[in-house]
């Protein structure tokens, strides 16, 4: 097993080692989010038929052609269509279709003359513009034609592209499965949130960040509990989440007398590919796989209330993300100016908790206040992972440094830009 690896190094490893999951058929209600495990063609053109584009009139060109404002032409309406309806008769010389919008050209009909563009008494009608040619008709396959490929396999489906399937008549569609997540946390002094504290009991809040995190990403946690400090109850537990495709557990997996974690693992048959990362916080991260097709992938999280939430932005994040087919691993970065002189020792990278404030079209990264691991604060306040390189000791104000950016909604807005 490797030790003490650079993040970018462990990242490297963790990526080589995750496998993309296969296919399911979901229904296409369930589908947002996913991403195509199949390439789609089109089964048929759309619109399937020219149909008009307007309330009015389905008329030939030709009778029409010298029509003005002050010179209508008078054309006799010979039937009506509404949208659904089919073009039974044609349109011969001398005569038009009432047409709503949607409803189909008839034959012999080659534009379509706005109601506004008329006078109708009866079955007369005047019609006081000339069309241009195929005007106000939208055309058969216009917006796809039949065979074409409209949506490619490794897409993430959006709304558009349900509205898509569904307007192509596929209520089941092929994605990636959603990686399912065993998560457990260790520690004798854990409790669930509604349980007791008393003589040192903390809740096991990264039971709940962390299953968290993976529902963010579209991933499926499965919680395992709280494991007591002991092997035996660690493997049982362990072993009840063998059928996920990840593990993660939070804590017990440094060097105390009562970190079994990675022995345990090992014990049940998990190779560990590396323990420790250079980076703070979150360096005692063990990263393990069963064996075997299928083998389920194990992060051994720090047990810090952060340190849990960073590793597991740096490292299961991408992965699961990989599993889950997609082509983009990794959070939106920026480059924002440092607002506060932020120092370090060389050695470690360090995932700096920031807010961010757009100012004079830069962003403005201040540090969230006390950097501890265990100080969950940093990260309520968090908007972004500051990254503050390995090697570097100083970062001025004014510097500007790589951000990861943490939460969507900062590229919301309060402006509609219109
Ligand atoms: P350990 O790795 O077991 O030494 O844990 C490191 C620190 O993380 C200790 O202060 C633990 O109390 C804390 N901790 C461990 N597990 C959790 C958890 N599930 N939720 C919150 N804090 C935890
Ligand atoms: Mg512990």
């Amino acid at each position: 097993m490797r030790t003490r690896l650079p993040p970018a190094e462990a990242l490297r490893v963790v990526l080589e080692t995750t496998p993309v999951l296969g296919s399911e058929t979901v229904p296409l209600r369930a589908a947002l989010g996913r991403v195509l495990a199949e390439s789609v063609a089109a089964s048929r053109d759309l619109p399937p038929v020219d149909n008009s584009a307007m309330d009015g009139y389905a008329v030939r060109r030709e009778d029409v052609s010298t029509a003005s404002a002050a010179r209508p032409v008078a054309l006799r309406v010979a039937f009506e269509l509404a949208a659904g309806a089919s073009a039974e008769g044609a349109v011969a010389a001398g005569q038009a279709a009432r047409v709503l919008t949607g409803a189909p050209i008839p034959p012999g009909a080659d534009a379509v003359v706005r109601q506004e563009d008329t006078e109708r008494d009866g079955d007369r009608l005047s019609v006081r513009v000339a069309p241009a040619p195929r005007e106000h008709i939208r055309d058969a396959g216009e917006d796809v034609r039949a065979g074409e490929e409209v949506l490619v396999a490794g897409a993430v489906v959006g709304p558009a592209q349900v509205g898509m399937l569904a307007a192509l008549g596929r209520s089941l569609v092929a994605v990636h499965q959603r990686p399912r997540v065993a998560i457990l946390s260790g520690g004798d002094e854990l409790v669930e949130p509604d349980g007791a504290i008393s003589g040192g009991r903390i809740v096991s809040s990264n039971s709940y960040s962390l299953a968290a995190q993976c529902q963010e990403l579209g991933a499926e946690p499965v919680y395992l509990g709280i494991a007591r400090d002991t092997p035996e109850d660690l493997e049982r537990r362990f072993r009840a989440g063998l059928g996920a495709h990840v593990l993660v557990s939070s804590a017990g997996v440094s060097v105390g007398d009562r970190d079994y974690v990675r022995a345990v693992l090992e014990k049940l048959g998990c190779e560990l590919l590396f323990w420790g990362v250079e980076m703070k916080p979150g360096f005692p991260l063990a990263f393990g796989r069963f064996a075997g097709a299928g083998g389920a992938l194990v992060f051994g999280l720090p047990g810090n209330p952060v340190s849990a939430m960073v590793s597991f932005e740096q490292f299961a994040r991408p992965a699961l993300r990989k599993m889950a087919g997609r082509r983009r691993w990794f959070r939106p970065t920026l480059q924002a100016v440092v607002a506060e002189r932020l120092a370090k020792k060389p050695g470690r990278l360090h995932f700096v908790r920031v807010e961010l404030e757009r100012c004079d079209g830069r962003v403005i990264a201040r540090s969230t206040g006390s950097q501890s691991s265990g100080v969950l604060r940093s990260m309520t306040g968090a908007r972004g992972l500051l990254v503050f390189p390995a090697e570097a000791t100083e970062l001025r104000e004014g510097d500007t440094a790589t951000v990861q950016v943490l939460d969507p909604d900062f590229f919301a807005s309060g402006d509609p830009g219109f």
